[in-house]
């Protein structure tokens, strides 16, 4: 049996191992795909972690990482694209087709769905098998590292165009790497003025960098007073919400004007108080709970942004590491003291 090198969750326990895997056998329907790259995403480090939300839902052993591109190097039966040799960035959210949310143009919510790296083995290995339609064919000389963040930036592509920003006013809350994309996207679609919030001074000046006209540290500013004074006392028509921290969530309301509108990214800690009546009720708000990516769409406008220039995902990428060094890429996200980290196996 061939064999190949793989960065796994061996059981219930904080950590990872790189080991020897049996490299997959293609199924019908479905490629091989030899890595190039892949990203490590905020959820490999609740993985990584073991914390309570990985403890509910991760079954080790399992190969982690879901930010994947590579070649396709084998095709199972009735595959018709794409084809052997192609250079493929991944959907890391394997679904079903069949459910009522599928049928209904809807698969970011389908109610099957397996994510890679997490549900089923990922990518932080030298190969992996996924569904044919996952294979997002891509440039032959896009640079590897754009290529895995794909996944990634279309969280970003699909909160930002969730809301319409053209000639907005947006607020930005959390500005990790998803964060910094949204950002980018914005100015891209034509925000007229961006503001933006982190709780880290690097990630901030990394927000600057993407296009925030002003990037506040709720730490040390009074973030809600000095939006409203910015905006003549208005507050933002759009709020993208890419920290999932309640005080974010919080100042991030406040700051939204009546009929203004919030597409909601970040994943809190959990249950938490919130001003129904005053955040969205009587402003009539509209609120947009974002997942994964739309199918395919969002793939498609990530492709026009990126290939058209609109957009320069490369100052995101801070780190490379190879799969060997696993630990000390995971140590360098823990950090917060980066943009993305990418493992070449
Ligand atoms: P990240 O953890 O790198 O970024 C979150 C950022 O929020 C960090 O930079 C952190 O410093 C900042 N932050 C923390 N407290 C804050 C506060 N009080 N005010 C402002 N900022 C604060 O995560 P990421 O990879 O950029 O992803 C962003 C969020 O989106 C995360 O919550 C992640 O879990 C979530 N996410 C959701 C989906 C989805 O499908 N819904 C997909 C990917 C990521
Ligand atoms: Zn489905």
């Amino acid at each position: 049996m061939n064999m190949m090198k793989a960065v796994v969750k061996p059981g219930p326990q904080p950590g990872l191992e790189l080991t020897q895997r049996p490299i997959p056998e293609v199924g019908p329907g479905e490629v091989l795909v030899k890595v190039r790259a892949a990203s490590i995403c905020g959820t490999d480090l609740h993985i990584y972690n073991w914390d309570a939300w990985a403890q509910s839902r991760i079954r080790p052993p399992v190969i982690v990482g879901h930010e994947v591109c590579g070649d396709v190097v084998a095709r199972g039966a009735m595959v018709t694209e794409p084809q052997i040799g192609d250079f493929v960035s991944l959907e890391s959210h394997v679904i079903c087709n069949i459910c009522q949310y599928c049928r209904t143009g809807r698969g970011h919510i389908c109610e099957n769905t397996r994510l890679i790296g997490v549900d089923r083995d990922g990518g932080f290995a030298e190969y992996i098998t996924i569904a044919a339609q996952n294979a997002w064919k891509q440039p032959a000389d896009l640079p590897v590292e754009i290529a895995a963040l794909q996944e990634n930036f279309g969280n970003a592509v699909h909160t930002a165009f969730a809301a319409d920003v053209t000639a907005k006013k947006v607020l930005v809350t959390g500005c990790g790497p998803v964060g910094v994309m949204a950002i980018m996207v914005a100015k891209a679609a034509g925000a007229r003025v961006i503001y933006a919030s982190d709780v880290s001074d690097y990630r901030l000046n990394m927000a600057r960098a993407a296009g925030a006209d002003l990037a506040l540290n709720p730490r040390r500013d009074d973030v809600v007073a000095m939006v409203r004074q910015a905006t003549d006392g208005e507050g933002v028509d759009v709020l993208l919400e890419m920290s999932g921290a309640v005080t974010a969530i919080d100042q991030g309301f406040t700051l939204l004007k009546p009929g203004g509108e919030a597409a909601l990214l970040g994943v809190s800690p959990g249950p938490f108080t919130f001003d129904w009546n005053h955040h969205i009720i009587f402003k009539g708000a509209r609120v947009y709970g974002i997942t994964g990516r739309r199918l395919w769409e969002t793939w498609y406008q990530s492709r026009g942004l990126v290939r058209s220039g609109a957009v320069n995902l490369a100052p995101l990428i801070t780190h490379r590491f190879k799969l060997e060094e696993y630990d000390k890429a995971f140590e360098t996200m823990a950090s917060g003291q980066s943009g993305k980290v990418v493992l070449f196996p």
